[in-house]
């Protein structure tokens, strides 16, 4: 038999890595998302909003007639194949509102009239990565849907300021606009085309192919160059008629008297087909290029494009990266939580065994418990089980070995205040544990 030598062994598998934009979610920074969640449960549930969860893929069309052809997201950013099992055309979810409109009619949700909706979850665009920017990004939103008045429009406006003062963020700024209507843009849009028309040498690649399918994007443009161009364009506000003033005028009412500072920026279009009427955006300028962590705005016309019955809406989505990392500049992150309340030594054999018992009566009586497990299989000193106790945050350990099983005994130590250790009964352990908790919060 010849001896094995490392070359004869199988050669190391390759690693595999995740997709690029597409990130995990590591442990170390769970407790910051849960946090961030946690917080938008109680703000949706302080206004009335329900959950409503779609599925991550839908049909390509949802997005196609939702959001609209011309828009930078159905154009170039969409996550779109075909299923290669029975050849429909699927699309993972760009954004929330299209597929929360979809389930909205095909569960016939208006039927009783408005509802007040939110969803949570990942969202994927094909986008150049960097910071704030990523494939698979997550995003919490809400929906209004069927109520016409400005008073929803500030209801939701008031949600967004609330949820940053919740999460202590500073230095969010709130813009508006208003789009008015379909006929109105029209309007609006044959003058921009005039005006950019006149000034067509002045540019550039994509707003000369802009002009010919959605002008009102070119005042989205955000090349320097073309600033100054943009500026002298006709705007919108200008062609509003009665009715499209009285609404803006209505929101913005409503939020001076909740002293909600805001600012009229009539170059705000956002990104989507579907709005009319009032647009907003909150951004920072903490965040570098990516300052807007969340925009939204009124969206009537969409309902009756995707099928279902005329109805108004309105809402907004924020990206939860982005005001993850906004709280982190704002020094409003959660401090990390000990993982649990009590860790558990033992030496093996019997004592593992009542060691395990005694860790699930902790646990039913509420209590965390971390029960010590030898990585090898075996066991341990006390002395190397004592440091992972302390590495677990835990603030007691209870120790099980053969001594102390003998006498019907553990010994509960104090890691974090006094540092005192006695014997407790071993059937007396759970209160053991809840009266020194108790006596270490009086
Ligand atoms: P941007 O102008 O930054 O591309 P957007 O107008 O495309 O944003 P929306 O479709 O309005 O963004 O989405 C709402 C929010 O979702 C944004 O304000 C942002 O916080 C977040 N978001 C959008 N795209 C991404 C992405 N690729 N990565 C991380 N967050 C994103
Ligand atoms: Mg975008």
């Amino acid at each position: 038999m010849t001896e094995q030598t490392s070359s004869d062994k199988a050669p190391k598998a390759q690693k595999i890595n995740g997709v690029r934009g597409m990130n995990d979610l590591l442990p170390g920074d769970a407790a910051q998302w849960f946090h961030l969640e946690h917080v938008f449960r109680d703000l949706t549930r302080a206004y009335g909003y329900e959950f409503l969860r779609t599925p991550i893929v839908e049909a390509t069309a949802v997005f196609q007639r939702g959001i609209g052809e011309v828009t930078d997201i159905v154009e170039k950013e969409m996550y779109s194949f075909e299923d290669r099992l029975n050849g429909e055309q699927l699309t993972l979810r760009p954004e929330g509102t299209a597929a929360l409109v979809r389930a909205v009619i095909e569960n016939n949700l208006l039927y009783e009239g408005p509802k007040r909706l939110w969803y949570s979850g990942p969202m994927f665009r094909h986008e150049r990565p960097q910071r704030g920017r990523y494939r698979q990004f997550h995003q919490f939103g809400i929906e209004a849907l069927g109520f016409a008045g400005p008073d929803i429009d500030a209801e939701i406006i008031l949600m967004g300021q609330r949820l940053w003062d919740e999460l202590g963020l500073k230095g969010v700024r709130l813009e508006i606009n208003s789009l008015g209507q379909a006929p109105e843009r029209a309007e609006h849009r044959a003058a921009l085309v005039v005006y950019f028309e006149q000034h067509r040498d002045l540019l550039d690649e994509d707003s000369v192919r802009r002009l010919g399918t959605n002008p009102l994007r070119i005042l989205d443009s955000k090349n320097p160059a073309m600033q100054e161009l943009i500026e002298g364009a006709p705007k919108l506000l200008d062609f509003l008629g009665e009715e499209s003033l009285k609404h803006f005028e209505g929101v913005q009412t409503l939020l001076k008297a909740n002293n909600i500072p805001c600012k009229i920026n009539p170059r705000l279009v956002r990104g989507l087909d579907y709005y009319n009427l009032t647009v907003f955006e909150w951004i920072t300028e903490e965040l570098g290029a990516q300052g807007t962590i969340a925009g939204g705005g009124r969206y009537d016309p969409l309902i009756e494009r995707m099928g279902g019955k005329a109805a108004t809406a309105c809402g907004w989505a924020m990206g939860m990266e982005r005001v993850l990392e906004l709280m982190k500049v704002s020094g409003s992150l959660p401090e990390p939580q000990a993982q649990c309340d009590v860790f558990v030594l033992h030496q093996g054999g019997e004592t593992l065994i009542t060691a395990l018992v005694v860790a699930e009566r902790l646990r039913s009586a509420g209590i965390d418990v971390i029960l010590f497990c030898p990585a090898d299989g075996q066991t341990a000193s006390f002395k190397s089980q004592m440091k992972k106790a302390d590495a677990s945050g835990a603030s007691y350990a209870v120790i099980i070995g053969p001594d102390e099983l003998a006498k019907n005994e553990a010994q509960l130590k104090d890691l974090r205040g006094t540092g005192n250790q006695q014997a407790i009964p071993l059937d007396g352990v759970v209160e053991g544990v809840i009266d020194a908790i108790v006596g270490a919060t009086e």
